[in-house]
């Protein structure tokens, strides 16, 4: 996230799990670390924060989106800290109320948490250059909906995605062919535009 928080404030709250912070990652600003040997399919941690409508921020970048227009705002906790990966070793999800992380694969202690932006996004609000400096980098960070296919249903399979997401309805292109439309074998109240996808 890069939700930036005073330093100040996380001391006074009481870690989530056994993860700890790390002020510096190589020129990342802070990163989560495991402070423990974590499994694969384990929780990590809980995404904290008030949720807002997106008119109630000017910064989306200190936000994460867990709606079409619902932010959850920076916690002050270690969830704010959790950086983004191309190749992450968790994933986001719902949980009943709570938004989770957990992870896709056996970590390591000391092994920086990760997960992918965009597992969260959409509508287009905030996209940023990637750096993760994994071999699979993508070099930008946007919407869910502009992942590859195959990475999108990696995600999907691993229920690695914010349900609104996955839930949304899909857009079904028309199965019907222009020349059925002149010849009056099918009909609709509003014509379809000519599409070439
Ligand atoms: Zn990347």
């Amino acid at each position: 996230m890069a939700r930036s928080t005073s330093p100040r404030n996380l001391s006074k709250k009481k870690p989530q799990t056994s993860l700890i912070l790390l002020e510096e990652v190589g020129g990342k600003g802070r990163g989560v670390f495991a402070g423990r040997d974590i499994s694969a399919h384990e929780e990590v941690l809980e995404f904290l924060g008030n949720i807002v409508d997106r008119s109630e921020l000017d910064d989306l970048t200190h936000a994460l989106q867990i709606g079409p227009r619902e932010f959850l705002t920076s916690s002050g906790d270690v969830d704010d800290f959790v950086n983004h990966s191309c190749e992450p070793n968790c994933g986001i999800r719902n949980d009943d109320d709570r938004i989770v992380l957990f992870a896709l694969k056996d970590i390591a202690k000391d092994d920086e948490i990760t997960f992918d932006y965009s597992t969260t996004q959409t509508g287009g609000f905030w996209s940023m250059l990637c750096q993760c400096g994994s071999d699979k980098c993508r070099g930008m960070i946007g919407d869910f909906q502009d992942l590859p296919v195959g990475t999108k249903t990696f995600y999907t399979q691993q229920g690695a995605v914010l349900s609104y997401l996955v839930e949304e309805p899909a857009v079904k292109p028309s199965k019907v062919s222009s020349a059925e439309y002149k010849s009056g074998r099918r009909s609709r109240k509003k014509p379809i535009p000519a599409r070439n996808c």
